[in-house]
């Protein structure tokens, strides 16, 4: 039993020399701060003070920290026995709360905190935030007492106004009775001293309706300093964020500010004190405090608070550039542009319309390449077309040589018939002008017939008119004619009583006709009698025209019906096998179709329907 006694008697020892240096120190703290801030916390300005605090009290984590807080608001109350009543009450109130450190808001709060301090924390460190180096060297605090210094200068106020108005040489100071000023109280002095070269003009004190007055009507180089305004002067009293707000909107110069919570409300910016991060500062303190360290190893120092932040909105407003702000400015509030604010939109937008331009643009060449083609085959089959009718003018040949000899050999006739009644004594003059007009009459048939030859063989481009169907197919017969006697056929027109107005072209369309009756004349070439060619136009419908080609040749095989529309398709030893494919071509340009078959009686039927002209 004894010797148990001694041996967790040695182990305790033990566990006390290995334990943390700091620990005994932090037994003796309680893990508690009480914030006591000069002004009024709901103030953005010490709101952001507190909640730059809070937030590092949140992060340290590992020890659970009470944080009280308490609004002295010394901007609206003063005087010894409102402090005093205030120091009463804290004292009730934290009777039985034990203060592991207190954290001073502000010098006002620092002083009071100093002075309170015997009576209600004795020995509690206190963290100060929000001081002034002037008043921080007019206080002189005691070693454990630490904090963070701000230095605040006029001057920097200035190199501000300057960089957003160019040519300053007037500022305006704007702000309530220094004695009443908690932060910028120590700028009297800065501002009485002067600064070369620029005119200071002191609004500072005066009831809100004088301020805003003088606002209203400052000269063009001029800029506005706002320290804060507090009150009307009549015992209203408003946040001094408020109070810009006000005279924002009344005055017609830049504002400079020199705390980040007055950008927003109207200020331009300027060199501002950013209060999260001194209230970060003051809560980093206060935890090294609470977890053991000695206020005197953590002494004041200056801290980097201040920051170059300006309103972009403002800088438009009065046409500031980003040049001309101090190295390493911040801008605050800046609107993005429409491209940054719809980027992906406009993006996706460009890509589309880039697609879609591509898009068309390899529509086009398409279009193009198609266009081109098409032209080339339609050159191509133009001068098939002519081939073809070279061909068919070649093999009615001999029935055109005919057809011109006739006329020629009356003329020849008749000619030397005028001469011998010339030659007689008397001759009969009514007689010869009988033959003349004979002659004229051959003439004008002879000419006719190379007139056909022609139209038949000239290379025309394609050209649509208005023409009579029942018209073209009479000419094309009669070029038929002199042929089919030739060769022992007999051929028939039955035209249609009503005119048939179509659009064509009437030399192809004959070149289609012609290529039926010759191709329907070879068909029958083997057949010792009873070679016949029907034409035929008729209406069909309302809507369209149809004209027949008959014969009374073989036929064509069942198989063969389509095929021998095909290009090259011949059965024929000489044959090219383009007649009917050309044939099919000229008909389909003309909107219209062209189909065969076989009659039964015998023989094959070639029709092509084409649309009436309206
Ligand atoms: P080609 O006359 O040079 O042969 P076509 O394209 O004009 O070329 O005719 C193609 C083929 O169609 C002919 O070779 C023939 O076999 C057939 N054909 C055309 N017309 C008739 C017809 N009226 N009767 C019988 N077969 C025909």
């Amino acid at each position: 039993m004894g010797k148990a006694i001694r041996l967790s008697g040695l182990i305790i020892l033990l566990a006390t020399l290995l334990a943390p240096a700091g620990l005994a120190a932090q037994e003796t703290r309680r893990h508690s701060m009480l914030v006591l801030d000069q002004s009024d916390r709901r103030d953005a300005f010490y709101y952001q003070v507190f909640a730059g605090l809070r937030d590092a009290v949140s992060a340290h984590g590992h020890a659970p920290t009470t944080v009280y807080t308490e609004s002295l608001d010394l901007n609206r109350f003063g005087g010894e026995t409102y402090q005093d009543g205030f120091r009463r009450f804290l004292e009730e109130k934290y009777r039985d709360r034990p203060i592991g450190v207190v954290v001073a808001v502000g010098a006002a709060a620092l002083e009071l905190a100093i002075r309170w301090r015997p009576q209600l924390w004795p020995n509690t460190p206190i963290v100060f935030a929000l001081v002034e180096e002037a008043d921080f060297r007019r206080m002189r605090p005691p070693p454990d007492v630490t904090g963070s210094i701000l230095s605040l200068k006029f001057k920097d106020a200035v190199t501000a106004a300057r960089a957003v108005v160019p040519k300053l040489n007037t500022v305006v100071v704007v702000g309530a009775d220094w004695e009443q000023q908690v932060l910028f109280h120590n700028w009297k002095d800065q501002v009485a001293a002067g600064i070369p070269g620029l005119d200071i003009v002191e609004i500072v004190g005066r009831p809100m309706p004088d301020v805003i007055e003088q606002l209203a009507a400052l000269p063009d180089h001029s800029a506005i300093i706002y320290t804060g305004l507090y009150s009307d002067g009549k015992g209203n009293y408003y946040p001094p964020s408020d109070a810009l707000a006000a005279v924002a909107a009344k005055a017609h110069r830049p504002i400079v500010v020199a705390a980040e919570t007055l950008l927003e409300p109207g200020g331009i910016g300027g060199f501002v004190i950013v209060p999260s991060l001194i209230g970060a500062d003051a809560a980093q303190r206060a935890l090294r405090i609470l977890d053991g360290e000695a206020p005197e190893s953590l002494p004041p120092s200056v801290i980097d608070a201040v920051k170059p932040i300006f309103n972009w909105r403002q800088m438009r407003r009065w046409n500031v550039s980003e040049a001309n702000l101090p190295q390493g400015s911040e801008i605050r509030f800046r609107e993005p542009s429409f491209l940054e604010r719809y980027r992906w939109r406009a993006i996706a937008l460009g890509t589309a319309l880039l697609v879609q331009t591509l898009l068309i643009g390899f529509l086009l060449h398409e279009r193009l390449m198609r266009r081109k083609a098409e032209v080339d085959a339609s050159n191509q089959q133009s001068q098939l077309a002519h081939i073809n009718r070279q061909a068919t003018a070649g093999e009615l040949s001999s029935s055109i040589a005919h057809e011109l000899n006739q006329p020629l050999g009356s003329i020849l006739t008749n000619a030397e018939s005028a001469e011998l009644i010339l030659s007689s004594p008397a001759p009969d003059l009514q007689e010869v002008r009988e033959i003349i007009s004979d002659i004229k009459r051959d003439d004008l048939r002879a000419s006719e017939v190379i007139r056909r030859m022609r139209s038949l063989l000239k290379r025309a481009p394609f050209e649509k008119k208005e023409i009579d169907l029942n018209q073209t197919m009479r000419e094309a017969f009669d070029f038929l004619k002199l042929q089919a006697s030739a060769r022992n056929v007999a051929i028939y027109l039955q035209t249609s009583p009503q005119t048939l107005w179509v659009k064509g072209d009437p030399v192809q369309l004959q070149q289609v006709i012609l290529n039926l009756a010759v191709n329907s004349m070879d068909a029958m070439a083997k057949m010792p009698y009873g070679r016949t060619i029907i034409g035929r136009t008729e209406v069909n419908g309302a809507a369209s025209a149809v004209i027949s080609i008959c014969d009374s040749g073989p036929g064509i095989p069942q198989e063969r019906l389509n095929e021998i529309f095909d290009p090259f398709f011949t059965t024929k030893e000489q044959g090219m096998g383009i007649g009917l494919s050309i044939a099919r071509t000229i008909v389909l340009a003309h909107s219209g179709q062209i189909w065969a078959e076989n009659q039964s009686g015998g023989g094959a039927a070639f029709h092509l329907s084409l649309p009436l002209a309206a």
